[in-house]
């Protein structure tokens, strides 16, 4: 069988992790099924390199593509700082409404990671991908439209609010953390988890990021009745499969760190789900392991959890992994559940081996230096 997968290189060290890291995920499946099953590749721009090409960074043609698609993987794309356009990546969860970003963190043994137990760590992240501070909403401090919206808020809702403020406004919907909530829930009883834990700032974002725990708590009450517990039923002796917890988002920062066993499953804010998943990435070894995918109900575009590492461009130094392993995570979800094994049992390989690119070599000791494409042939090879 063959799949269409569209990848966009991305930006900064983008081009590189793509170069090294597509033809792993070819010599797996190649390995795995000879021939019978084959990943073809075409090319979308978005980027730099589309803004070079088309003059668009978001070319009509890429979400014209995008449209008839169901599997993409696209390397990090950069966003200016306070200035500058918005975010292509947040413009592509909108408007493809990839609603669900899940960012699983697993440990391979062999890396020095920061903490001392590091294979406690087993979680999976669903962060909320559309709403939240990132739906940009938002406008400059003294421009006629924040002095607008703030005397309105001022002056018609009794806000303590200045003229001379920002604003950035932050919506959430029942709708939006609902179908969030629901596919970690799922997620949770398909593959046998002990618990989804609801991580919020909801002490004082009570309308919003409370919202979204009442929310939660809601929806595993309404339908999930059966096989969902809080933890106050678990302490009482309940015996259903799946516990049902909520943390608040800075007292989980310090729980997960402490006692990483009690979590598995994470559902999120759009914010919160972005810090969380850098810490936990760093708690493993780092970003350069750290893979992921945003979801719709019919699209999976599939990206690392990092950005475009800029220190690293240019020097075949940045690990291809995150990316490899988000096609990894791919190849899961089509069910060519052999080509994946084999990837996995590759990296740990190299890690185990000590032929690594810098970022790993940093955290293993006696281990060698490789380049990001390196790396990468040596993950065929170890196939
Ligand atoms: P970043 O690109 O994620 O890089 C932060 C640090 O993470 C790097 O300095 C490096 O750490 C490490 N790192 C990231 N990827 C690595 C890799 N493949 N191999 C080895 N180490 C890696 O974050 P940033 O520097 O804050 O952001 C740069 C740009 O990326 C910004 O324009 C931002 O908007 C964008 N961004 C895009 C996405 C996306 O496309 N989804 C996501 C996040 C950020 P050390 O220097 O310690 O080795």
């Amino acid at each position: 069988m063959e799949r269409v997968v569209y990848y966009i290189e991305g930006d900064g060290i983008g081009p590189e992790i793509t170069k090294a890291g597509l033809p792993v995920l070819d010599a797996a499946v190649a390995k795995a099924y000879g021939g019978a099953h084959k990943l073809v590749w075409k090319e979308i721009l978005a980027g730099e390199k589309a803004f070079k090409e088309t003059g668009e960074h978001l070319p009509k043609a890429t979400l014209e593509t995008l449209k008839g698609a169901d599997l993409a993987i696209k390397g990090p794309l950069g966003t200016p700082v306070g200035k500058g356009f918005r975010s292509l990546n947040v413009a592509l969860r909108q408007i493809f409404d990839l609603y669900a970003c899940i960012r699983p963190i697993k440990y391979f043994p062999g890396i020095e990671s920061p903490v001392k137990r590091p294979e406690l760590v087993d979680m999976i992240i669903f962060r909320e991908n559309t709403e939240d501070v990132y739906a940009g909403i938002e406008w400059a401090a003294g421009t006629p439209e924040a002095r607008k919206l703030a005397a309105f808020l001022r002056d018609e809702l009794g806000a303590n609010i200045s003229l001379d403020a920002g604003i950035g406004i932050k919506p959430m919907t029942e709708k939006g953390c609902k179908r969030l909530i629901d596919r970690a829930i799922k997620h949770a009883l398909a593959q046998q988890k002990s618990s989804v834990t609801l991580v919020h700032k909801g002490n004082i974002m009570k309308y919003t990021e409370g919202a979204f725990r009442a929310w939660g708590y809601d929806l595993a009450k309404e339908k999930y009745a059966d096989s969902l517990m809080t933890e106050a039923e678990s302490l009482d002796g309940g015996t259903k499969p799946v516990v049902i917890k909520d943390r608040i988002a800075d007292a989980m920062f310090q729980a997960v760190l402490r006692r990483p066993t009690e979590f598995s499953v994470i559902a999120t804010t759009n914010l919160n789900g972005d810090y969380l998943s850098d810490a936990l990435a760093a708690q493993v070894g780092g970003l350069g392991l750290a893979p992921g995918v945003n979801k719709s109900d019919t699209l999976a575009l599939y990206e690392p959890t990092h950005g475009t590492a800029p220190s690293y461009v240019g020097k075949d130094t940045a690990n291809p992994g995150s990316l490899i392993l988000s096609g990894t995570m791919m190849l899961e979800d089509i069910g060519w559940h052999e080509a994946a094994a084999l990837i996995h049992g590759s990296v740990a390989k190299a890690i185990a081996a000590k032929r690594v690119t810098p970022d790993l070599a940093r955290q293993i000791t006696g281990s060698t230096e490789v380049g990001c494409q390196e790396f990468g042939e040596i993950l065929s090879a170890n196939l």
